[in-house]
């Protein structure tokens, strides 16, 4: 099975998921994003909190 990043379309041809690989559920969708993705998303959620605060 091969997991695709939902930001940047990175594959990888592993069976598990790399421990690097980050998953969130997004609409009711489990989406996985690649290592460097996964930061930037958690930058980005961030960002949105902080968006939202202000
Ligand atoms: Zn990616």
């Amino acid at each position: 099975m091969h997991h695709t990043c939902a930001r940047c379309g990175q594959q990888a041809e592993t069976d598990d998921l790399p421990i690097t690989w980050m998953t969130s559920v997004e609409n009711g969708r489990r989406l996985a994003y690649c290592d460097r993705c996964a930061r930037d998303n958690v930058r980005s959620i961030e960002g949105k909190l902080d968006s939202a605060w202000w």
